[in-house]
């Protein structure tokens, strides 16, 4: 059985990298870089775009997504049920709210449940932006 080699090659510039990357760090350009594939013995090149087709609302399959529970009832139930995997939630509120606070607590119960817990938190820099007004 012959071995499968792929590699992705920028369209624009012929840059060859073996991973895919979204912008060609050669020339620059954005999803440029198209998987081929390169059978060992001969130089064939076959390429392969991924080609998505359309399909009708009937033959999307729903599956029931798997939420992780944040030990919080409702907060569970504000989020659908859970935190959805792969998710980004953005958490709102005035100043003093309790947003540090209520994602304290979820991260507690997660990480008791051994889950890894990142934090990133986006504060309102405006009100904290002292502009000089000149002339
Ligand atoms: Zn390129």
């Amino acid at each position: 059985m012959p071995k499968i080699k792929t590699k992705f090659i920028c369209q624009e510039c012929g840059y060859e990298s073996l991973k895919w990357m979204g912008k060609c760090p050669e020339c620059g350009a954005w999803n440029s870089l198209v998987e081929e594939i390169e059978q060992n013995s001969s130089k064939t090149y076959i390429a392969t775009t991924n080609v998505v087709m359309p399909l009708t609302v009937d033959e999307i399959e729903v599956t029931e997504e798997e939420r992780l529970k944040t030990g919080l009832d409702e907060l569970d139930r504000v989020l659908g049920g859970g935190i959805v995997r792969g998710s980004l939630i953005l958490v709102g509120g005035d100043p003093g709210i309790g947003k540090s606070t209520l994602l304290l607590q979820v991260s507690k119960n997660l990480l008791l449940k051994g889950y890894k817990v990142f934090i990133y938190q986006v504060r309102n820099l405006k009100s904290r932006l002292k502009l000089e007004h000149r002339g």
